[in-house]
C-alpha cells in the first residue's frame, strides 16, 4: 500500500512533494535559469476551491459528452465542436502565436475575433495568459515556471491550477516585459471587464444559442456548449504543458531541433491542439508563427487560419526561421531524427 501511495505521489506531484532542493538541469534554450531552495509543499498550498470547481467541470463534462451520444441534437453537438475549435484558435492564435510571441501582426478585426475566443476558453485573461507563458519560455522547466513539468506530469497538466504558485513564479514574474502587451487596447479592454465578457461570452452565449435557435433543453446545453467544452478546450491546452515537455531521457516523441530540452514535436498533441504540438521546434524558434517548422495544415489548422487571414489582408509580418539558421540548428543540437541532421554544415 505504502508503494502505491509513493509512486501515486511521485508521478502527480513529482519531486516537490518532499520540499528538497530542485537543480536546473542545463538546457540551451533558456536564457535565464533559476535554482530553487525553498523548502516549498504542493500540499500545504493546495487551492481547494480550485480543486472542487475542477473536479466538479470534469464531472459535468463528462455527463455532457453522455448527453450529446444519449440525447442531444446534432445541432447541438455540432455548435459544441465548433465552440471548441473557435476558443482552440482565440489560443492558439491570439493568445499564444500573436500575443505572446509577436509572430505575426494583426489587424483589429482578427484581434477582436480572436480576443472573443480567448474568452470564451474561460484560461484568465490574454494578459495573464502571455505574462505566464512568457514565463514558461523564459525559464522553461524551473522553479519559475509556472507549468514546470519537473514537478511531475499531474502538475504541469492541471496541478498548477490547483495550487499556490511557487515563490519563484512570484518573484521572476517581474522580469517579464508586458509593455507590448499594454499597449493594445483590445488587450487592455478585455482585463478590465474580463470577469461580466467571460461570464456572457464563456456561459450565457454558448448556453443559450441552442435553446434559442433549434429548441434544445436548457440541461443538455449547459452540460455540453460549457461544461464539456470547458474541459475539452483545457484539456487539450495543458497537453501542451504535460504530454508535449516530457523530460529528457523519455521516448515519447522526438526532439530534432534541441535534444537537451524537455518540450518534444508530438503529432497527436498537435492535431488536437490545432497545431501547437511541435514543441521542440517552437521552444527552440518561438518567433515562428507557424510554431513548426513544416506547413502541414492537417495538423496545424492555426496556420492554415492564419494563412487565409494574411490572404485577405488581416495578417502581415508572419516570421519565419530561415533554412540556414534552422538546418545549422539541427546538426548542432538536434536529436538525429531530422532529415538534415547528417547533411553538411550550410
Ligand atoms: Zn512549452
Ligand atoms: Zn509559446
Amino acid at each position: 500500500m505504502q508503494f502505491i501511495i509513493k509512486t501515486a505521489r511521485q508521478l502527480f506531484l513529482g519531486r516537490i512533494i518532499s520540499g528538497t532542493t530542485m537543480s536546473v538541469k542545463s538546457v540551451t534554450t533558456i536564457p535565464d535559469k533559476t535554482e530553487n531552495t525553498t523548502s516549498y509543499s504542493s500540499l500545504d498550498s493546495i487551492l481547494w476551491c480550485n480543486v472542487l470547481l475542477i473536479v466538479a467541470a470534469h464531472i459535468a463534462g463528462v455527463y455532457g459528452f453522455y448527453l450529446g451520444i444519449a440525447a442531444a441534437k446534432w445541432q447541438t453537438v455540432v455548435w459544441t465542436a465548433f465552440l471548441i475549435v473557435f476558443a482552440g484558435f482565440g489560443i492558439t492564435a491570439g493568445a499564444h502565436r500573436l500575443w505572446s510571441h509577436r509572430s505575426y501582426r494583426a489587424k483589429w478585426p482578427l484581434r477582436l475575433l480572436v480576443a472573443v475566443g480567448q474568452t470564451m476558453a474561460l484560461q484568465h485573461h490574454i494578459y495573464h495568459w502571455v505574462l505566464n507563458h512568457r514565463m514558461h519560455h523564459k525559464y522553461s522547466e524551473t522553479d519559475a515556471d509556472p507549468f514546470n513539468v519537473q514537478r511531475g506530469f499531474f502538475f504541469s497538466h492541471v496541478g498548477w491550477t490547483l495550487c499556490e504558485e511557487h515563490p519563484e513564479v512570484t518573484r521572476r514574474r517581474k522580469a517579464i516585459v508586458m509593455t507590448d502587451i499594454q499597449e493594445d487596447p483590445i488587450v487592455v479592454y478585455q482585463q478590465k471587464l474580463y470577469v461580466p465578457l467571460a461570464f456572457v461570452l464563456g456561459v450565457v452565449v454558448p448556453v443559450m444559442i441552442p435553446g434559442y435557435f433549434w429548441g434544445e433543453c436548457q440541461r443538455t446545453s449547459f452540460f455540453m456548449s460549457f461544461a464539456l467544452r470547458f474541459v475539452v478546450t483545457s484539456n487539450v491546452t495543458w497537453m501542451i504543458n504535460s504530454v508535449s515537455h516530457i523530460l529528457p531521457g523519455s521516448t515519447w516523441g522526438s526532439r530534432p531541433y534541441d535534444r537537451a530540452i524537455g518540450s518534444t514535436e508530438n503529432r497527436l498533441v498537435a492535431v488536437l491542439a490545432i497545431g501547437e504540438g511541435w514543441h521542440n521546434y517552437h521552444h527552440v524558434f518561438p518567433w515562428d508563427y507557424k510554431a513548426a517548422e513544416f506547413g502541414d495544415y492537417s495538423a496545424n489548422w492555426t496556420t492554415a487560419l492564419i494563412d487565409w487571414f494574411a490572404d485577405i489582408g488581416w495578417v502581415t509580418d508572419r516570421k519565419t526561421v530561415p533554412e540556414r539558421v534552422l538546418c545549422n540548428r539541427v546538426r548542432r543540437t538536434g536529436d538525429g531524427s531530422h532529415p538534415v541532421s547528417s547533411n553538411e554544415i550550410l
